[in-house]
């Protein structure tokens, strides 16, 4: 699902941010991305989403070869992620039902469908009473429900979160955690982007920790205690 292969990311300046990256996130899997500030981690997000390219290396996403993705494909790659960012990037002047039914809408699925999905990703996500209400009437933790919402409603194979944590109180983040860990049960692939070494020691799944640039840990669910 997705694939990196001595990838190597040089920012125009010369700062190298990712220096020869070879990982592989199988289909199902739950991972952990781990890293310090400055580590690499956004850069790596930037690649997966196609809005920086590698300056070296091979990157394959859900089947799409970015040596030879055409500018075309690169929505339909992109739809077949889904982000939750940290700041949840919402449209404040729309209702939760209205930022997951624009997701649709920019892709010309038929009105009717929009209007039975969308209840039912908020339901999913234990939101379906706020659907009215407006992102700055909602808290921490529901905005980032919406976000999550608006992430699945395209039912793409792999959500990504970039730090889940980081923008909520403590007891959310577990609720989120939650949330993810069941998506995943139900077979989406999920990949969790922090610095947050408590969080994913706390869920017991792989940890890929990326230390200036390079993977200095790989660790499957069962061994990541004795490794990290
Ligand atoms: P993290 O998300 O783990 O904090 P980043 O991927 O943002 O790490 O950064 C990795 C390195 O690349 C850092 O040294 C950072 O300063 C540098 N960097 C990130 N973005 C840019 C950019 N657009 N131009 C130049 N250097 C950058
Ligand atoms: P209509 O067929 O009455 O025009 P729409 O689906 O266009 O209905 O919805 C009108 C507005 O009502 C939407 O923009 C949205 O804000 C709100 N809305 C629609 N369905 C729901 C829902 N299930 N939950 C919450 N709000 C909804």
């Amino acid at each position: 699902m997705i694939e990196f292969k001595n990838v190597k990311k040089v920012y125009p300046g010369g700062i190298t941010a990712l220096d020869g990256i070879s990982l592989k996130i199988d289909r199902g899997e739950f991972v952990f991305v781990l890293g310090h500030s400055g580590a690499g981690k956004s850069t790596f997000l930037k690649l997966i989403l196609h809005e920086e390219t590698a300056t070296e290396g091979k990157i394959v996403v859900n089947g799409y070869d970015f040596r030879r993705i055409k500018n075309r494909q690169i929505p339909y790659m992109r739809r077949s992620l889904g982000v939750v960012f940290q700041d949840f990037r919402l449209i404040p002047t729309m209702t939760a039902y209205e930022n997951v039914a624009f997701a649709m809408r920019v892709t010309n699925i038929p009105e009717k469908q929009i209007r039975s999905r969308v209840p039912y990703v908020l339901n999913l996500v234990g939101l379906k009473d706020k659907a009215r209400s407006y992102p700055p009437e909602l808290s921490g933790g529901e905005q980032q429900r919406v976000a999550l919402a608006r992430a699945m409603v395209h039912s793409p194979p792999i959500i990504i979160a970039d730090e889940p944590t980081g923008n909520i109180d403590p007891e959310l983040s577990v609720e989120i955690m939650e949330l993810l860990t069941a998506i995943n049960k139900v077979g989406t692939t999920v990949v969790v982007v922090t610095h947050e070494q408590e969080l994913a020691a706390q869920f017991h799944q792989r940890t890929i920790y990326i230390e200036k640039g390079e993977v200095v840990a790989d660790t499957s669910a069962g061994l990541r205690d004795k490794l990290v």
